[in-house]
């Protein structure tokens, strides 16, 4: 069954420089064009008028076409909310990491199927608003029994299933980090692992100090994991640094950096992942995107949708945050939501769109991915393809 979108004012293709098999490219649009999706791949990308045939057609009608959105960075697996904490913040409350320990406490008490129903949820509202690939990581359960249930969960809907036992230290081993360490690197390791793509760590005054970080990175590389970090988000410190010299595939927030932090990531392959909705949910300062985008570094955007920092689901919103707040242009924060995501998760099949390419696509019901930041807050999404599939579609767009 082939399928071609036809009549696309404004495609995003982020085309791979060398071609197939290459994953994303730099930023580039291409006007007036046409795609085949094969299967669940994209099988042709081009000129509207040379378009070849296919089993049925789509016309876009001038609308805009993006690779879905790539968010790699999402914490999805939890029970409760905590919006009086949001509410008392907005009243001039601080936010400290004290709040994780309410979601931690209505993880542990909900059964599999509330907890499976509440992720099911977020995922199918990402899929609505054009994320075609997300990350989910545990980090809500810090029990051998709670960590290994929620990335069994999240197995169940994405490969990018990241084990985050180091979060925070819960309150039963409160003055023994270390004996929390050992269960984190050992037992609990031991049952996440099979379910798990990454692993990750909170490195942070308040959470994970360098050395302990760099240790839990390393046991979870030691059983096939790859690392991530939460890092340099709520002031400066080594989390770039023990990113970097793990290897990381991501340094996440990137909020606080100095300037070696900046020039080891220029130097690196590990993405900054920024997080614009934390800061804003959270009224604090962005991350200066400018500098590290004239540093060379690769700079990814996610929403770190989770209950307390920052609930949003929007990959929308964070491209608008990231023009509006952080000095991005539109190309540059689309790339970051698309091409830059599939950096952060080291996939080659997401983040564009040419052939190859695996056929998750987001039209919008707009003539240009500028829209997205233009017309923040409005739903734009007018149909999405995931692996092929219509996921997505709003009921005028099909009908001729
Ligand atoms: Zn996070």
């Amino acid at each position: 069954m082939s399928t071609l979108i036809t009549n696309i004012g404004e495609m995003v293709t982020n085309a791979p420089a060398d071609g197939p098999g290459d994953g994303p490219g730099e930023f580039a649009v291409r006007t007036a064009a046409a795609l085949v999706i094969d299967g669940g791949t994209i099988a042709w990308t081009g000129p509207a008028g040379r378009a070849p045939a296919a089993d049925e057609i789509v016309d876009a009608r001038g609308r805009a076409v993006l690779p879905g959105f790539v968010d790699s960075h999402a914490h999805l697996v939890f029970a409760g909310e905590r919006g009086a904490e949001f509410a008392a913040r907005m009243a001039g409350q601080p936010y400290t990491a004290g709040g994780i320990t309410a979601t931690v406490m209505a993880t542990r008490a909900a059964s599999d199927v509330t907890l499976r129903a509440g992720l099911r949820r977020l995922a199918d509202e990402m899929l609505r608003q054009g994320t075609t690939t997300y990350e989910c990581k545990s980090g809500y359960g810090l029990t051998v029994r709670d960590e290994a249930r929620s990335l069994m969960l999240a197995a169940e809907i994405t490969p990018e299933a990241t084990y985050l036992g180091a979060h925070v230290v819960p309150p039963e081993f409160a003055g023994d980090t270390a004996g929390y360490l050992d269960l984190v690197c050992g037992p609990m390791l031991d049952a996440c692992a099979p379910y798990a793509r990454w692993i990750d760590v909170f490195c942070e005054d308040g959470a994970f100090g360098a050395g302990e970080a760099a240790a839990v990175l390393a046991a979870g590389q030691a059983r096939g994991l790859l690392p991530r970090v939460h890092a340099n988000q709520l002031g400066p410190g080594p989390g770039v640094r023990v990113a970097v010299q793990a290897g990381a595939a991501s340094a996440d927030h990137c909020t606080y950096l100095t300037a070696a932090d900046v020039d080891l990531l220029a130097s690196s392959g590990t993405v900054a992942t920024l997080l614009p909705g934390v800061e804003f949910s959270c009224r604090q300062p962005y991350p200066d995107a400018r500098r590290l985008l004239g540093a060379g570094v690769t700079v990814a955007i996610a929403t770190d949708c989770n209950p307390g920092s920052c609930y949003t689901s929007s990959m929308a919103l964070c491209v608008a945050l990231a023009v509006r707040e952080m000095g991005m242009t539109t190309g540059e924060a689309v790339w970051s939501a698309t091409a830059g995501g599939a950096r952060a998760l080291r996939r080659a099949d997401v983040g564009y769109l040419g052939a190859g390419a695996r056929a998750d696509v987001l039209m919008l019901d707009a003539p240009s991915h500028t829209y997205l930041a233009y017309r923040p807050g409005v739903p734009l999404t007018a149909a999405v393809w995931r692996e092929g599939r219509l996921a997505v579609a709003r009921p005028q767009i099909l009908a001729g």
